[in-house]
């Protein structure tokens, strides 16, 4: 048993320091009452090592950018830089979040496709060329966005699938915003949908009501808990 001679208390485990006024503790330490945090450092280590390279490239690219007055030559008017430091704040984002606690595996790979796919189009908006009679941007929003809902969309139904925690529902509302809001800002604008947003919008339905029909008993449990019905 180790004690402060300060506070005068005696402290059970192996802890070096006194839980109460942190000074040194005296006498000979028992056997650890906790196991040694070794992830939680390793992580904060790599967490320190990843967000100073991000520092490093968001310098260097501004500097070449306003400093060296280096531009991207088929596009001397875009500010690639600025788009740079904006992949890089998405990059941090995405790795906070990964290191979070209690975020669902659905939630996680939701979010982090849709950071990606709205920075593609903010990028491919100004970086913006033809190829086979199609612009970057058209080939980003009309094909690449809705595949890559898609993709989500079947992952978050196996995920709701094989979830055993009663959480079948969050899945569920998560795959429906995904599918259906999308298609419902297009066609407000007025634009013709595009037919993989169509895919989108009707894969997204017919997962709901998939998973409705192979979990609805799960699903009905969890709105009561959820809501305290
Ligand atoms: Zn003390």
């Amino acid at each position: 048993m180790r004690k402060c001679p300060y506070c005068k208390i005696e402290v059970g485990g192996d802890l070096s320091k006194c839980p109460i006024c942190q000074s040194k503790l005296m006498g000979e330490p028992e056997k650890a009452y906790f196991p040694k945090p070794i992830t939680q450092q390793r992580r904060s280590d790599f967490y320190k090592i990843q967000s100073f390279v991000v520092w490093v490239i968001a310098i260097v690219g501004l500097s070449a950018e306003y400093l060296l007055h280096i531009k991207i030559p088929a596009f001397p008017k875009v500010q690639w830089s600025l788009l740079l430091i904006m992949w890089l704040a998405a990059f941090e984002f995405l790795v906070m979040r990964q290191f979070k606690p209690g975020t669902g595996h659905a939630r996680k790979v939701t979010s982090m496709v849709f950071v990606i796919l709205i920075l593609l189009l903010v990028t491919t908006h100004f970086l913006n060329f033809e190829i086979f009679n199609m612009t970057l941007f058209e080939i980003t929003s009309e094909w690449v966005v809705p595949l890559a809902i898609i993709g989500s969309i079947i992952t978050n139904f196996v995920f709701a699938m094989i979830d055993k925690n009663g959480n079948t529902m969050s899945y569920l509302l998560t795959n429906l915003l995904v599918g259906v809001i999308p298609y419902i800002i297009l066609y407000s604008m007025g634009k013709g949908t595009p037919i993989a947003w169509i895919a989108c919008v009707v894969l997204s339905i017919i997962f709901f009501i998939g998973a409705i029909t192979f979990k609805g008993r799960t699903v009905l449990a969890e709105v009561q808990r959820r809501f305290n019905l």
